[in-house]
């Protein structure tokens, strides 16, 4: 065959070099869809006389002269000449063998930047061949391809040579899902991107909009939608326990709350109560912005499984966070007459199997806990539901490890990082999302102020003022290059320097490598009243309520990034009181920096935020933990491919019903050897 010819007698029957697994290729399919960073124009040669300074060029030659030198430095020193020019191609690090290529009387053929130097135009470390005089030009522009050590463009471009030639290159959309959505054919598209014509401008292919890459950005967020609502069904295949009787606990507990549910709290509560009455395991997504109560709507979820007979367990990130929730959940539980155990990974032995005894004969219905409710080997009596909480801050991989335990209890997971919409509907399409759109009321609005570091002197007389009136406040220390230690550190000189400076505040601190008993003490104290001032690290970033804390102080806030930022702030404005957050900042900024700065300074509202964060960072940095299981987008980008997106969902809709074959088709070509993590 004459492909084989031209790729180098490579065969696709020999496994891929190991090296290429460092580009995440495993098989010789995923080769096709390893496409080009950019192209270099290779089919035109530039005479010698018209190259310019500066210009990136490729020229053709015969070697006139080839030294090498010793001085100033030893290198190759190459002179070629063409019909009407000369240049000098000049190599600072070669090998012996080069000379011998380099020979004159050879005909070379170079592509590099061009420089005017002392002894007239050069290219430094020109990437050259030996030719002949009739060595025909390519025919398309030269890929240049994502690369990493021992798998250098020379083997990539072989090896897709060969696959390009030889794969299958079968369209796998049915055609009339492919001309509703006017998609170029998939052959043509791969090829296209390999291997451009000339005349096509590489900045239309690289800008990703020509036809061919719309293609490509189409098929990955199919693959995408496909391989989410497979697990979706998956899962729905699971049986569940169907819990739908109306419970005397969850009135009970509704009674005995402080507050009434706002109307949005009802609705989600309406849908979650839908899902626990259905013979499959509930997969709901709860989201609400920071401190729209979504506890208690958890809380109802669990009361509604142990009124019908089952458990709940409620995870969450963090030790405070978990312990929290222990509190909170005791408080309105065991009035009820509902034991609720604390199960974390600190406990000593004998508590953690105390509570591990009474979760598996049935003593206790609700367990709070870390995420040593995944890892220990925790049994249930029946466990009928799952809430697990600040979701995002869990990798997919632990949420399937629960969900592997015996009998599918429904799950609710919550979040306080709203998904912008383009977001949640790719990669949360195996989910069914709720959303809190109304806080509690009675909420004062929080103020938020920006301060220069110099003004801390006032800023600390501001903090005694307000905590000899009655106030809390929270003082966060910033993170310091995701040094822990660091951080700690901060945290300590801060809690001194202000133990000192405010000698009738009572100063708190709270962070990261305290042991949890202390921890838990401290914060006990704080949610008393008994200390007004509240150092912290980042440990309170996430579900720490105390209503009575009316003021935040955030040192370093130019490193933080939106959405911490804003889940720290968070933390105040929870009671009636007028709350005020201090961001403190170092000059200079970044122009990130100060664009984050700006963002939180001029807006509270957590969805507006999160979109806002998603445009300066990106949906891969933006979706953190949620990315090691779900497949990750390499060519699309969500912020500029909506309309792909809408249409990836009707054609996955379309294909699951109408065209099976073409699903697995297209997954295998998409997912590969990943598709089986994925179905996990
Ligand atoms: P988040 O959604 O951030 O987890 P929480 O569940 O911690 O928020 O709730 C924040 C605070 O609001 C808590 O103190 C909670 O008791 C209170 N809360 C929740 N729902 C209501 C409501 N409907 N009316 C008044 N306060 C409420
Ligand atoms: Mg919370």
């Amino acid at each position: 065959m004459a492909a084989a010819d031209k790729v180098g007698g490579l065969d696709m029957a020999a496994p891929l070099p190991a090296a290429f697994a460092k580009l995440g290729l495993a098989t010789y399919a995923d080769l096709l869809l390893h496409l080009p960073l950019r192209y270099e124009d290779e089919t035109r040669i530039t005479p010698i006389a018209n190259v310019l300074h500066g210009q990136l060029a490729q020229v053709q030659g015969v070697v006139t002269h080839c030294e090498v030198q010793y001085k100033p430095r030893k290198q190759l020193v190459v002179r070629i000449a063409d019909t009407d020019g000369e240049l000098s191609l000049r190599f600072l690090h070669f090998y012996g063998s080069q000379t011998r290529q380099l020979a004159v009387g050879n005909v070379i053929r170079a592509v590099g930047e061009a420089r005017g130097g002392f002894f007239g135009l050069e290219i430094v470390h020109a990437r050259y061949r030996v030719v002949t005089a009739d060595t025909a030009l390519p025919e398309s522009l030269t890929p240049v391809y994502p690369a990493a050590a021992g798998v250098s463009q020379t083997v990539l471009r072989k090896y897709i040579a060969l696959v390009l030639a030889q794969a299958d290159l079968t369209d796998t959309l049915p055609e009339a899902v492919r001309k509703q959505h006017k998609l170029m054919r998939f052959d043509e598209s791969v090829l296209t991107l390999h291997r451009p014509a000339p005349d096509l401008s590489s900045g239309v292919l690289t800008d990703r909009v020509h036809p061919a890459w719309q293609r490509i950005k189409f098929d990955e967020l199919l693959a995408q939608q496909l391989s989410l609502r497979l697990a979706r069904q998956m899962r729905r295949a699971l049986g569940a326990p169907v819990i739908d009787a109306s419970t005397d606990l969850v009135d009970r507990l509704l009674a005995g709350l402080p507050f009434d549910l706002t109307q949005a709290q009802q609705r989600v509560w309406e849908e979650i109560r839908g899902d626990m009455a259905m013979p499959y395991p509930m997969q709901r997504l709860l989201q609400g912005d920071v401190g729209s109560g979504k506890t208690v709507v958890a809380a109802l979820a669990a009361a509604q499984a142990i009124g019908g007979g089952y458990q709940a367990a409620f995870m969450a990130p963090t030790e405070i966070l978990a312990e929290q929730h222990y509190y909170k959940l005791r408080s309105w539980f065991e009035p009820l007459g509902v034991e609720v155990v604390w199960l974390s990974g600190s406990l000593s032995k004998k508590a953690k199997q105390s509570a591990m005894d009474k979760l598996s004969n049935g003593a206790a219905r609700l367990v709070a806990g870390t995420h040593a409710l995944f890892q220990e080997q925790v049994s249930f009596a029946g466990l009928g539901l799952a809430v697990i909480d600040e979701q995002h801050r869990f990798g997919v991989a632990q949420r399937l490890a629960l969900r592997q335990k015996g009998v599918q209890p429904h799950q609710l997971m919550m979040s306080a990082t709203p998904i912008p919409r383009t977001l949640s509907m790719s990669y949360y399409a195996d989910l069914d999302v709720s959303v809190i759109d109304e806080l509690p009321p009675g909420r004062s609005p929080i103020v938020t102020k920006l301060l220069t570091d110099n003004r801390r002197e006032e800023l600390m007389r501001l903090v005694r003022d307000k905590c000899r009136a009655g106030a809390q406040a929270y003082w966060v220390c910033p993170l310091i290059e995701e040094s822990e230690k660091l951080q700690l550190q901060t945290a300590l000189d801060t809690f001194t320097a202000l133990s000192a400076a405010l000698p009738d505040v009572r100063v708190g601190m709270v962070h990261g490598r305290m042991n949890s008993a202390d921890k838990a003490a401290v914060m006990a104290k704080f949610s008393a009243g008994e200390v007004d001032l509240l150092v912290a690290t980042t440990v309170i970033e996430v579900g720490v309520d105390v209503p009575n804390a009316s003021l935040m102080v955030i040192e370093h806030a130019e490193r933080m990034g939106l959405a911490q930022l804003h889940q720290l702030r968070g933390r105040v404005g929870r009671g009636a009181a007028k709350s005020a957050c201090i961001l403190l900042y170092q000059q200079p900024l970044s122009a990130l920096a100060r664009a984050r700065l700006k963002i939180i300074f001029e807006s509270t509202d957590g969805f507006y935020i999160a979109s806002e964060d998603l445009n300066l960072r990106g949906p891969g940095e933006f979706l953190g933990a949620r990315q090691s299981g779900a497949p990750m987008l390499r060519f699309a980008d969500l912020a500029v491919d909506t309309e792909l997106l809408d249409a990836a969902q009707q054609a996955a809709d379309a294909m699951l019903q109408k065209y099976p074959h073409a699903v697995e088709l297209h997954l295998s070509r998409w997912l590969g050897k990943r598709q089986e993590f994925v179905k996990a």
